[in-house]
């Protein structure tokens, strides 16, 4: 018999992006800048859904979702429909969601497609649809314990595009990798943004080997999709080892306890008495619009990767990493404009800072850290004034306050002290790299200032210039003793 550990996790995901660049919501005037606001204060008749409103399809929205699907290599389709996906849950003010009818037989705006992850596998996209968000529930505690539900509305009604693929992923890594990717696309294409809380959220489908279908639902970001995906994978596998079935069910992504729990078995079709919205017009989707679409694509994440390489002599892995956050991609570049070693930038921004972000649970945008800082950092390791060591930590704390390399070194005293042992290491690399000046030096004053004016330049001018004469002059005396000799 075929060991548990062997067998092959098949994953789907299906993936929720708010429009987060769209003003208004999809079907009304009511702003989709909620977040910052009081419950319940970004609502009106329509998306309420109270009896005489009708909705109006945002135009923006949909151009939106037509430039996503040419980004995932979709098939546009040219007439699409609204269809009424009828439930009944305290979010839903309506109870029910405009959405598209997503089986077969449905028209979503987009199917078909394909994203092609770094390492060249092919995740296939199966369609893409454009709904609306429902509202939001905070419980006390979890949804098991909790006495109450509260609810809040300003989210119910903003634009998402829902992407469905197919279970083409075989690990929660990998599953990753394609959020990441998918991600890197939409924020290139500027619309949607995963920094901000809740923009992007998915449910996961997962099988072991031909096994039963589980739906993952409530993974509340793309961060948490990889750890929700391998606590099912190990509860389903030490199930299928005593010998049990997995059931067909839905279950709930608990992040506060990390875990999985059942919430009803799985929902068929019918329960959702989908039909064609009546109070929309199908939308027509012209040949003319496409290419205008077309002709409006930015610059997307293999390209932006491809670029970083050619303009700045980068490796391929620092541009994978940079373009897969596109924000981290552009401090990047912002940096490598005023800083003329971008492969060392590049290392920084991918090794110490990436870890850090990650380790502090923050994106890039969360923390108070600016370009000017980073290069700042940089030139103070190139002087010799921090080592590598010490920079680590200016960084961590550059992150947290926003404060220059300079005031921090400063104010931790964490200044190298202008030694005569560093300056010696730097006279030995001088000395390898100006042969020519080195031989005129032992004979010619004029040249031995050339090399001490060398030592000064590689500490930015900090060093004390006596001690930097003294050390050279030290150097140059062992080479004719050595020579004589
Ligand atoms: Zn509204």
């Amino acid at each position: 018999m075929q060991e548990v550990a062997d067998l092959k996790v098949r994953i789907g995901l299906e993936v929720h992006c708010q429009l987060t660049s769209l003003k208004s919501k999809l079907f009304c005037g009511c702003s989709a800048d909620y977040r910052q606001s009081e419950p319940n204060t970004h609502i009106c008749p329509v998306c309420m859904g109270l009896p005489g409103t009708l909705p109006v399809v945002n135009r923006r929205a949909v151009e939106d979702a037509v430039l996503a699907a040419l980004a995932l290599n979709m098939e546009v389709s040219s007439r699409t429909l609204f269809y009424r996906k009828n439930y009944f849950y305290p979010d839903m003010p309506k109870n029910f969601q405009i959405s598209q009818y997503d089986r077969a037989g449905g028209i979503p705006i987009a199917k078909n497609g394909y994203i092609k992850l770094d390492g060249g596998k092919i995740v296939r996209i199966t369609r893409l649809q454009l709904e609306e968000d429902p509202g939001k529930l905070s419980y006390e505690g979890t949804i098991e314990t909790s006495r109450v539900a509260l609810v809040d509305y300003n989210r119910a009604g903003v634009a998402l595009i829902e992407i469905v693929t197919e279970p083409d992923m075989n690990s929660p890594r990998e599953a990753r990798v394609f959020l990441q990717k998918l991600r890197s696309i939409l924020e290139h294409l500027g619309i949607s943004s995963g920094e901000l809380e809740g923009s992007m959220r998915c449910d996961a489908n997962i099988s072991i080997e031909s096994g039963t279908r589980v739906e993952i639902k409530n993974i509340s970001s793309f961060k948490e999709a990889e750890r929700a995906l391998n606590f099912e994978i190990t509860r389903q596998r030490n199930l299928l080892r005593k010998g049990m079935r997995i059931g067909r069910e839905t279950r709930h992504w608990d992040e506060t306890r990390r875990i999985t729990i059942s919430l009803r078995v799985k929902e068929e079709e019918e329960d959702y008495r989908y039909f064609p919205e009546p109070d929309l017009v199908p939308i027509v989707i012209t040949s003319e619009q496409i290419e205008n679409r077309k002709s409006a694509m930015p610059e997307l994440p293999d390209r932006h990767k491809e670029r970083l390489m050619a303009q700045y002599g980068i490796p391929l892995q620092n541009a994978e990493v940079l373009t897969e956050n596109k924000a981290l991609a552009e401090f990047f570049e912002e940096c490598a404009r005023k800083y003329n070693r971008p492969d060392l930038l590049s290392n920084w921004l991918v090794g110490d800072l990436l870890s850090y972000l990650y380790e502090m649970g923050l994106e890039l945008r969360e923390t108070k850290i600016t370009p000017e800082n980073v290069i700042s950092m940089l030139k103070l390791i190139d002087c010799g004034t921090i080592s590598g060591k010490i920079a680590k930590d200016v960084l961590k704390e550059m992150l947290l306050t926003g404060k220059s390399a300079e005031e921090i070194v400063e104010e931790k005293s964490m200044k190298r002290i202008a030694d005569e042992e560093y300056l010696k290491q730097l006279t030995e690399k001088i000395f390898a790299s100006n042969p020519g000046a080195v031989r005129d030096a032992l004979r010619m004053e004029k040249a031995v200032r050339f090399l001490v004016g060398q030592l000064m330049k590689e500490t930015c001018g900090k060093a004390d210039p006596q001690l930097a004469n003294i050390v050279i002059k030290e150097r140059l005396k062992r080479l004719r003793d050595e020579e004589s000799r």
